[in-house]
């Protein structure tokens, strides 16, 4: 889902020459309003899920299917409905407890037969009584007949079901669709409605003749009838969770499009808009593809059998990525960060789906950061960072808190926090393991949770399997752990020896930070990117430099989510004594080169005597298949890089040897991992 920005905003943005990017506005998070503005008034989102929905029951079953017939006349908010859910029993049971919220409950059969049933509005919930115990195993068809009738009052952001006639100043025919993220689909059906359980869905719905009616996964077809109304028949048959179902409807005219996906394997690319919107849609349709295209190398090929997006208005979001079929804000129907977050969303969302609500960063951090992918795709590393600067929000009142669990921080559940600060803890993730590791990681994640719903622990695990690394620290800090770092750096320079301190300068109640950072060192025409494991509330470096350096960048090419800190001094001199130790190589496992880093101990002076420095690496039947260094060096900090180009992979060892001047011998040997 993303959030809309005030369209009065939009609208003095492009006036003012404001706009980023190609033309058009960036669409903030609500919070970057200093209060959500609704791009429609009337429609409120001030509400928290927690405070409103009912504790989730533990079923005794799981919803294998869902048949659903909906009846839109299309003259006010009144439907009626039949929805035929198949579930198999998980464990044995003489009633069922599923949800629904303000619908008129006709009449509820099990297998055919009629049950009784009694409804608990309070609850959000219905308990159908089967009349005998059913056994784990068992499948069900239960087939609820049921109206959605206007005069139940309601809460304005929970309809589920939203219509507008065309009475309305500016709509062009009367509209209605719903949305359900992330607990009202049982406004508009019964169901069972939690992110983590996933069913098919089977959709047709009958409207008036000129409307068109859109939903989930591939047209079976259209069928008129003999009254006046035509049916539209959806059908989709992968996976799909309760909120990410919908019905849109109104007098659309489609314009579409044929997306070769591999050869011999095609995929339609539809708009489903209004005629005066119809050809800028069509015009948008090749970037559309381009940006299915472009996703599908990052994160494997689009999963769908079709993608549509249905542009309307009134809508009190930006977009809603309903499977296969996203919502759009007519505002933003060409807009490039609306329409790529939502498509994004088709992976990371749709296909694996967040196990719980707090876990809605996988949904939204993945989508956002996504919009600066495609920038990236569009303009280099530049246009990436452009995105990611605009997207700072240090003072958000949800960005002190942690990504995971925006609710249970006392946070709206789609604040800033887990759309923005997310998207850049992502981008941190990825300079912190690589661009390799990071995106073998997601398609790692994908590959384990396709069509299925996980939880944060579980991308954790999957970040872990690619990376080889207990990624623990990064997950502690970043998704549970709440604010960010701020950072300052001081260096001095004297006998050949640069010395860099760190101090981190956050809030004692936030992490301290164990990052791998980088610094760049400018030298006349030359510069020299050191990395360093920071680990401590401040921390001391020192490196040989022959040379004293003109100038030093901090995170130089921007990969730490950070906040610059207030200037530490004095600088400090080089001569504090080093000690002996060879570090773990970075990164590790590796593919194909990786950095050793060691010191020579002794006090860092211009006159130090140097001593014998020896580093080899040996594969595991201890043939040597390198010398990096085999010299006299004086006392600092060294980083020695090992090409594993021509190397298998496998298990390797590497030993530094130290003879220092005045005699003795001090050796050490660390495991590394070649992984290609
Ligand atoms: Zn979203």
């Amino acid at each position: 889902m993303r959030m809309g920005r005030c369209l009065a905003c939009v609208a003095l943005a492009g006036v003012f020459g404001l706009n980023s990017g190609a033309g058009q506005p960036h669409v903030y998070g609500f919070e970057k309003q200093g209060g959500f503005i609704a791009p429609d008034a009337g429609l409120s989102l001030a509400r928290r899920h927690q405070d409103i929905y009912a504790a989730p029951s533990n079923p005794a079953f799981h919803v294998v299917s869902y048949r659903l017939d909906l009846f839109l006349a299309m003259v006010n908010e009144n439907f009626a409905g039949r929805n035929q859910i198949t579930l198999v029993m998980k464990a044995p049971a003489d009633s069922l407890v599923l949800y629904q919220l303000k619908l008129t409950i006709d009449s509820i059969s099990v297998n055919g037969v009629r049950r009784v049933y009694t409804v608990d509005d309070a609850n959000e919930r219905f308990t159908v009584h089967l009349g005998l115990l059913h056994q784990s195993g068992d499948t069900l068809r239960l087939t609820v007949a049921y109206r959605r009738v206007p005069a139940i009052p309601r809460l304005t952001d929970r309809l589920g079901y939203y219509y507008f006639h065309d009475t309305i100043p500016g709509l062009p025919a009367n509209l209605g669709y719903t949305m359900s993220e992330p607990g009202d689909a049982r406004c508009w059906m019964p169901c069972y409605d939690e992110p983590w359980e996933k069913s098919t869905a089977e959709m047709s719905v009958t409207v008036p003749a000129g409307y068109v009616a859109a939903s989930n996964g591939r047209l079976l077809g259209t069928i008129v009838n003999g009254d006046g109304t035509v049916t539209w028949h959806w059908k989709e048959d992968h996976q799909v969770a309760t909120y990410l179902m919908c019905a849109t409807v109104s007098k659309f005219t489609v314009p579409s499009s044929i997306l070769a996906r591999a050869p011999g394997d095609s995929i339609p690319v539809e708009y489903f808009t209004w005629p005066r919107d119809s050809a800028a849609a069509a015009a948008y349709i090749p970037t559309v593809k381009q940006m299915i295209t472009n996703l599908g190398k990052l994160y494997g090929p689009y999963p769908w059998d079709k993608y549509g997006m249905s542009s309307v208005s009134p809508f009190a979001y930006g977009g809603m990525e309903h499977q296969t079929i996203t919502t759009l804000h007519e505002a933003y129907q060409t807009n490039q960060d609306v329409v790529v977050h939502e498509l994004a969303h088709q992976w990371w969302g749709d296909l694996v789906t967040c196990g719980s609500w707090p876990d809605i960063w996988l949904n939204e951090s993945f989508a956002t950061y996504s919009e600066a992918l495609w920038r990236e795709t569009l303009g280099g590393p530049v246009a990436l960072q452009g995105l990611l600067r605009d997207m700072l929000g240090f003072n958000q009142g949800s960005w002190s808190g942690a990504v995971y669990n925006p609710e249970g921080q006392g946070f709206y559940l789609f604040s800033d926090l887990v759309y923005s600060k997310g998207a850049w803890v992502l981008h941190t993730l990825r300079g912190a393991i690589g661009d390799s590791a990071f995106f073998r990681s997601l398609r790692m994640w994908r590959q384990l949770y396709s069509e299925k719903s996980a939880v944060t622990a579980d991308f954790q695990s999957a970040v872990e399997s690619v990376t080889g690394r207990d990624m623990s620290w990064f997950f502690n800090e970043w998704i549970y752990g709440p604010g960010w770092p701020v950072y300052s750096i001081a260096s001095d320079w004297g006998g050949g020896t640069l010395s860099l301190r760190i101090a981190q300068q956050q809030d004692a109640g936030w992490p301290t930070y164990t990052m791998p950072l980088q610094v760049r060192v400018y030298t006349g025409s030359r510069d020299t990117t050191l990395t360093v494991w920071d680990s401590l509330r401040t921390e001391d470096f020192r490196f040989t430099f022959l040379t004293r350096p003109d100038s030093i960048a901090f995170d130089p090419d921007g990969w730490v989510l950070h906040q610059a800190g207030t200037p530490i001094g004095p600088p400090f001199g080089p001569g504090t004594p080093l000690s002996f130790s060879l570090r773990q190589n970075y990164p590790n496992p590796f593919n194909t080169s990786s950095t050793i880093a060691f010191v020579v101990p002794g006090i860092v002076t211009g006159n130090a005597a140097p001593a014998g420095v020896k580093l080899t690496v040996y594969d595991l039947l201890g043939r040597r298949v390198a010398t990096l260094v085999d010299e006299n060096r004086s006392p600092g900090e060294y980083f020695e890089r090992f090409d594993g180009t021509a190397r298998a992979s496998g298990v390797y060892f590497y030993r530094l040897e130290i003879q220092p001047a005045g005699g003795g011998s001090i050796t050490a040997v660390r495991k590394m991992v070649l992984v290609k």
